[in-house]
């Protein structure tokens, strides 16, 4: 049994701060991205420094109390949050350091995208991340990160240097290339099962102004839009990238009114190289087909990172299905156009995002990223602000994904997963699973941190089955 003591002790020996049910800000520190998702921790360690990590890690394992990691609170699964357990939280540790002459930037483990970006923006340089500027850097880098420089730079973890974690029983390790290879290699893909990552050091590339944004048709031109995207892919340089969407125009500015909430298609596109080329690779785009909306134009690259953060808010509704896509047949094409038609809400979507070029030419052992041959990365996300459209995304999500699974790749991007059981969370690591499950063993035998796309130490696994 916890005590009463022993809480208060932990409370006053944390830098941060110790949120229980009954204070003020419970309701506000309990809340996660998506508002779908309603614990209630036995109390939330907003922590300001590896020390409270630690503490707090060593207090859920002595108190044998369920331990759920929040870095971003971006996970649509609310794995970041658990009931009647400890939440250590860690968006307090958001501090940035970035390196000039070694082009390197070290990231506090609970910074978001956009924290990153804006330090690294004033030297002229970027590290792979995401899409979306609040999604945190711990879900996002262990889960693999993949995003609009992926295929030319990689995954966030192709760039990923270093990490300082604490571990199960309360130490605090480096891991990278040099020391502990197996923490290093598993977190590379592995999500938050080995342990609470403090800091992150990433590998910075030149990327400061971008040629970016959104190209629009209507959806009745859907059919020749994705064939012609799916050749775009596979021949256009790898400095562009570009997500197929299905979408409804979002009824704001700057979008035109009379295309509001009208149906559409279209690539969202990224250019990463020489900025005076920049027309001339999209020429080719715009003379194919003379689009609804052509928003793509020069911009620096945080404005491209949080382009999406004002249209879906936090605490919206959201439900999400996915899978890795190797080929893009005319009978996927035929279904997509289907469900693309009936979206059921202004914000539901369809990407598909790709994820070929760099980041396919690394192996696929060499870290537990298994699907390195997948030329895109799908998802079909279910997202409103009424909780009362729950069912309707919920529906139109899994018919759509029920329809699509048989033209996949077999798995799913960890971090698209939601609560989809074991086999799910097997196929996205393939035959890197075992793998991991043995450096689970390692370092935490009695699975304390299992609030995550849980890979189950074998000890564990023999005692359920
Ligand atoms: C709007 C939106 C846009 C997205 N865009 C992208 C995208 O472009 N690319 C992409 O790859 N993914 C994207 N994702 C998915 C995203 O990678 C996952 O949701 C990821 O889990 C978010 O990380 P987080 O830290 O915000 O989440 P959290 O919910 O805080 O954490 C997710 C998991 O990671 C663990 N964790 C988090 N931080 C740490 C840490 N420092 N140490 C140990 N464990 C930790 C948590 O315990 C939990 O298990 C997006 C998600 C959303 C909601």
């Amino acid at each position: 049994m916890m005590s009463q003591t022993s809480v208060q002790e932990l409370n006053s020996g944390l830098m941060g701060t110790l949120i229980e049910p009954q204070d003020a800000g419970y309701d506000e520190a309990r809340k996660v991205f998506n508002g779908m998702i309603d614990k209630h921790p036995r109390m939330i360690a907003m922590c300001a420094d590896v020390a409270d990590v630690i503490r707090s890690v060593n207090f859920a394992r002595d108190n044998n109390l369920t331990l759920a990691v929040r870095g971003g609170g971006h996970n649509v699964g609310g794995l970041s949050s658990c009931d009647d357990g400890l939440v250590i939280d860690l968006s307090r540790i958001s501090y940035t350091r970035v390196d000039p002459v070694e082009k390197t930037v070290v990231a506090g483990g609970g910074c978001t995208l956009a924290d990153v970006d804006h330090a690294t923006h004033v030297f002229g340089m970027a590290t792979p991340s995401g899409i979306y500027g609040g999604t945190g850097v711990g879900g996002l880098t262990l889960g693999g990160g993949f995003g609009h420089f992926t295929r030319k730079y990689g995954l966030a973890i192709d760039n990923l240097l270093s990490v300082d974690m604490v571990l199960a029983n309360g130490s605090f390790v480096t891991a990278n290339a040099e020391q502990n290879q197996d923490l290093f290699w598993a977190i590379r893909g592995g999500g938050g099962n080995f342990g609470i990552i403090s800091a992150f050091t990433f590998r910075l590339h030149p990327i400061a102004m971008v040629y970016a944004g959104p190209i629009l048709y209507d959806i009745t031109e859907g059919e020749e839009i994705m064939k012609w995207y799916r050749r775009m892919v596979k021949d256009m340089p790898e400095e562009l990238s570009g997500f197929f969407a299905f979408l409804m125009v979002p009824p704001v500015d700057p979008f035109p009114e009379h295309l509001h909430l009208k149906k559409v298609c279209g690539v969202i596109w990224a250019y990463t190289g020489p900025m005076e080329k920049a027309e001339e690779i999209f020429n080719p785009i715009r003379k194919f087909k003379t689009p609804l909306i052509d928003f793509a134009g020069p911009m620096p690259q945080p404005v491209l990172q949080t382009m999406f953060d004002p249209l879906v808010r936090p605490g919206f509704q959201h439900y999400w299905r996915a899978d890795f896509i190797n080929e893009l047949s005319d009978e996927a094409i035929d279904l997509h156009l289907k469900f693309g038609n009936m979206i059921p809400t202004p914000l539901s979507t369809m990407h598909l995002y790709p994820v070929n070029g760099a980041a396919s030419r690394i192996s696929s052992s060499a870290t537990p990223w298994n699907f390195r041959d997948a030329t895109w990365n799908m998802i079909i996300a279910g997202i409103d602000p009424d909780a009362s459209n729950r069912e309707a995304l919920t529906q139109w999500t899994k018919q759509y994904w029920e329809a699509l699974h048989p033209y996949s790749s077999g798995g799913a991007y960890v971090n698209f997963l939601g609560d989809e059981g074991e086999n799910r969370v097997r196929a996205a690591y393939g035959k890197n699973y075992e793998r991991l499950v043995r450096i689970k063993n390692k370092y935490d035998p009695e699975n304390l941190f299992r609030m995550n796309q849980n890979i189950k130490p074998s000890l564990v696994t023999q005692e359920t089955t």
